[in-house]
């Protein structure tokens, strides 16, 4: 059997992979990277119920492209095709000026399947209770993003969308 067989041996490849690209990386808060992608698998798969590894093991690997040297091939080779394009399609463009960037990856989500749009959503969840030290601009930023994203990603995941719009009405009350 390949490891590409073994469902949970292709998990743990995720996590170990991931923590060695995100190595040097922390979040803003100084705590290691890892705890990102982590929570947003484990909330794809206690909040949304997805059961799915592709789907689980692409939230864990979410990041790599946008914030790594890693690319498109290597997720293709180590985890399947299916993994680097659920990835790709959730990220940004970086050449692109960061407003510009923004639109993109909106309108590019947009149309993405209802798999890609689950772990965006879960994604969103995870920055919006994870924004310790950010300034007041910089929270209205990301909770009206987030209102864009939850637009963006409406009928894929009830119970994703539910705690990301929660999320943000506790933040931001109507
Ligand atoms: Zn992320």
């Amino acid at each position: 059997m390949t490891s590409l067989q073994q469902p949970h041996r292709r998990y743990v490849d995720a996590v170990l992979f991931a923590m060695q690209k995100h190595h040097h990386q922390t979040r803003a808060d100084g705590s290691p990277y890892i705890a990102h992608p982590l929570r947003v698998a484990e909330s794809l798969r206690t909040i949304g119920g997805v059961q799915d590894h592709d789907v689980l093991i692409a939230a864990l690997l979410h990041d790599l492209i946008e914030d790594t040297d890693c690319e498109y091939e290597t997720l293709a080779r180590r985890f399947g095709e299916r993994v680097a394009d659920l990835v790709s399609a959730l990220s940004g463009d970086t050449r692109l000026p960061k407003r510009e960037r923004r639109r993109e990856a909106n309108e590019r989500i947009r149309h993405a399947g209802v798999e890609a749009k689950a772990i965006k959503l879960a994604d969103r969840l995870d920055n919006l209770t994870d924004m310790n030290g950010f300034s007041e601009t910089k929270r209205a930023g990301y909770v009206q993003h987030s209102r864009e994203v939850l637009e963006a990603c409406r009928g894929a995941n009830q119970a994703l969308e539910a705690a990301l719009e929660a999320a943000i009405r506790a933040l931001a009350p109507a």
